[in-house]
């Protein structure tokens, strides 16, 4: 709740004029109690995790020809039940392992100092500094955690549920054991604790990880992503060959990134895999080309 009653009040306590976001805000905080806000990301989550997916599934289930030549794994085809399944466990998932942490963490929350429900609003630079600084511990942390739970016991006990899909759609991002949801999301909530933010920002936090989760997952590599134009940004190329060669392989454990995975040496079959892939469309192109000018020929000698 807000420490103010009214507008004035927050405007005095400023020493400026309300901008048009912090009005807002102030409207709906005012007096609203901070555990209520905090509990706002539970239906944040679910309305994100609905509805972001939704457009490509709809697309990939009618199988339009236009989608083909940037699918991943394009000889995989999902039933609709196969989407259903996944959706259906993540929500209740979340609903009965994430929702209740997330209820039951706000003491902790508080405790850290780790969330501010005032004014003022964090600005554009302090809010972007703070998503990097957020994507960038996940992205380490995530990272080992990830490996962890490709050990013998982590994988056969946990990670495996995660890995059925073994060509990934967008509600695979979330699609996990109750308990790999818990873990793999621990590495979330660093950043914010390290970093102390507003509560817009927290918000605004989970819903860009959500967003890269299913980005990741999405099984198509459309090279219009504006998401490319983020350095060292893995994408679904990355993470899709994760579940393509599953347990096996041991590469691409990042979330977020490349670096790690290449630091660490974790990437080499997937830069041979990538590799062999040019070679290959290389080959086709050439072939196609040598055709193409020897029936030219064909046709001048004729
Ligand atoms: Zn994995
Ligand atoms: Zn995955």
């Amino acid at each position: 709740m807000l420490p103010y009653a009214t507008a004035p009040e927050a405007e005095a306590a400023l020493g400026r004029t309300m901008t048009w976001a912090e009005a807002a805000w102030f409207r709906y905080s005012v007096s609203m109690p901070d555990y209520y806000l905090y509990c706002h990301h539970i239906v944040i989550f679910l309305v994100v995790y609905t509805l972001a997916p939704l457009p490509l599934a709809v697309l990939e289930l009618q199988g339009p020809a236009i989608l083909l030549p940037y699918k991943l794994q394009p000889r995989v085809r999902l039933k609709p039940t196969a989407y259903l399944r996944c959706y259906v466990r993540t929500v209740r998932n979340f609903l009965l392992a994430m929702g209740p942490v997330q209820l039951l963490s706000y003491p902790a929350a508080k405790m850290l100092g780790i969330i501010r429900t005032g004014l003022p609003l964090p600005s554009v630079g302090e809010l972007a500094a703070q998503m990097a600084v957020y994507l960038l511990l996940e992205d380490y942390l995530g990272y080992w955690v990830h490996r962890l739970l490709h050990t013998k016991w982590g994988y056969e006990k946990i990670h495996h549920v995660h890995h059925e899909f073994t060509a990934p759609i967008g509600y695979v991002g979330l699609y996990a054991h109750w308990s790999d949801v818990l873990i793999i999301g621990f590495p979330a909530f660093v950043g914010p604790a390290v970093v102390p933010c507003h509560m817009t920002t927290f918000w605004l936090w989970f819903v860009v990880r959500q967003i890269v989760l299913l980005d990741t997952h999405k099984g198509f590599d459309f090279p219009l992503n504006p998401a490319k134009l983020i350095p060292f940004y893995g994408g679904a190329s990355h993470h899709d060959y994760h579940h393509r060669v599953g347990r096996t392989s041991q590469s691409n454990f990042s979330s977020v990134f490349t670096f790690c995975d290449y630091l660490y040496g974790t990437d080499k079959g997937y830069r041979y895999h990538k590799a062999s892939l040019a070679k290959l469309k290389e080959m086709a192109q050439n072939s196609t080309e040598n055709r193409e000018t020897t029936d030219f020929n064909m046709g001048k000698q004729a």
